[in-house]
């Protein structure tokens, strides 16, 4: 019996995006949602899911666009 259990990692990660909390402050998770309104149509960004479960607006929960480029081929 050896001590070479070094390679443990813990815990899974949904979101891979450095900075951005798998958590809200709230104790509910972070997701990724898609605007379906302008200004911002189809511009992605993360969201608590209570939030948008309450479709609150003007809270604190978390709320964080995602500054992705988006790929047109031409
Ligand atoms: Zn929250």
């Amino acid at each position: 019996m050896s001590a070479a259990s070094s390679s443990t990692t813990g815990g899974r990660r949904r979101i891979r995006t450095p900075g951005i909390p798998s958590r809200c402050w709230c104790g509910v998770g972070v997701t990724e949602i898609i605007s379906r309104s302008n200004p911002n149509l189809y511009h992605r960004y993360y969201r608590c899911l209570f939030a948008t479960s309450q479709r609150l607006e003007n809270d604190n929960h978390v709320f964080k666009w995602v500054d992705e480029p988006m790929r047109y081929s031409s």
